[in-house]
C-alpha cells in the first residue's frame, strides 16, 4: 500500500461551467482534511483550485502552495495557506510540486492542468519518480482526452503500460483507493540498444 501523506493536485484556475465540478472539487478538499492528506498545489485562490484549497482549509487540514514569482500577484495567490513557497520559474515549481507530493491528482482544467498532468506522467514513462497519478474524471470531462490515449495505444505510439500509469475515476474514495493499491510496473520505455 502506498501512504498517501500528500498529493499534489492539478486543476483549472477557471471555474468553468459546470457546477458538478466545483462541487467535486470541494469534495475532494473535504477528503484530503478528513484523511489528513496534505494538498501541494498552485497557490491560487481562484478557480478549482482556489476551491480545493479553501475546503481543506475550512476543514483543517493543511496546504502547501507552490507558485513561481511571476505568478505572485496579490489578487490570485491566497495568502491564507499552511505554507506559501516561491520558486524563480515553472520548472522549479513542478520539481517542489515533485518532492512534496507522494501522489497527483488531475481534475479539470486548461492548457496548465494538461502541461503539468503529461509532465508528471513522463517522468513516470522514463522512470524518473514511481509515484501514482490519478485522473479524476468529473461528469466525463476527460472522455475524449482517454479516447485519443487509446487511440495512441492503437496506433503503436504509447505502450499499454505506459498508458496505465494513468488512473481514471470518476469516484473520490475509489480513485484514492487505487492510487494507494498501485504497483508501477517495470516497463522501461527506451529498449536497450541490443533489442532494437
Ligand atoms: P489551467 O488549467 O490552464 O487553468 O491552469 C491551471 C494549472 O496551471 C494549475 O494546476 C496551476 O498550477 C497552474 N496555474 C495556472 N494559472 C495559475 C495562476 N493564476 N496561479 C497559480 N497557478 C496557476
Amino acid at each position: 500500500m502506498n501512504k498517501l501523506n500528500s498529493i499534489c493536485v492539478f486543476c483549472g484556475s477557471s471555474d468553468g461551467n459546470d457546477r458538478t465540478v466545483i462541487d467535486e472539487a470541494a469534495l475532494l478538499g473535504e477528503r484530503f482534511a478528513e484523511e489528513e492528506i496534505t494538498l501541494v498545489y498552485g497557490a491560487a485562490k481562484i478557480g478549482v483550485m482556489g476551491k480545493v484549497a479553501e475546503k481543506v482549509l475550512v476543514n483543517k487540514g493543511k496546504v502547501i502552495g507552490v507558485i513561481p514569482e511571476f505568478l505572485k500577484l496579490k489578487e490570485v495567490v491566497h495568502l491564507g495557506l499552511t505554507e506559501l513557497i516561491t520558486t524563480n520559474n515553472m520548472h522549479e515549481r513542478k520539481m517542489k510540486m515533485h518532492e512534496l507530493s507522494d501522489g497527483f491528482i488531475a481534475l479539470p482544467g486548461g492548457f496548465g492542468t494538461l502541461e503539468e498532468l503529461f509532465e508528471i506522467i513522463t517522468w513516470a514513462q522514463l522512470g524518473l519518480h514511481k509515484k501514482p497519478i490519478g485522473l479524476l474524471n468529473v461528469n466525463g470531462f476527460y472522455d475524449h482526452l482517454l479516447a485519443l490515449l487509446e487511440n495512441m495505444v492503437k496506433s503503436g505510439f504509447l505502450k499499454i503500460e505506459n498508458y496505465e500509469l494513468l488512473l481514471v475515476d470518476d469516484d473520490i474514495d475509489r480513485l484514492l483507493k487505487k492510487m494507494r493499491a498501485y504497483k508501477p510496473a517495470q516497463v522501461p520505455k527506451w529498449l536497450k540498444a541490443d533489442k532494437v
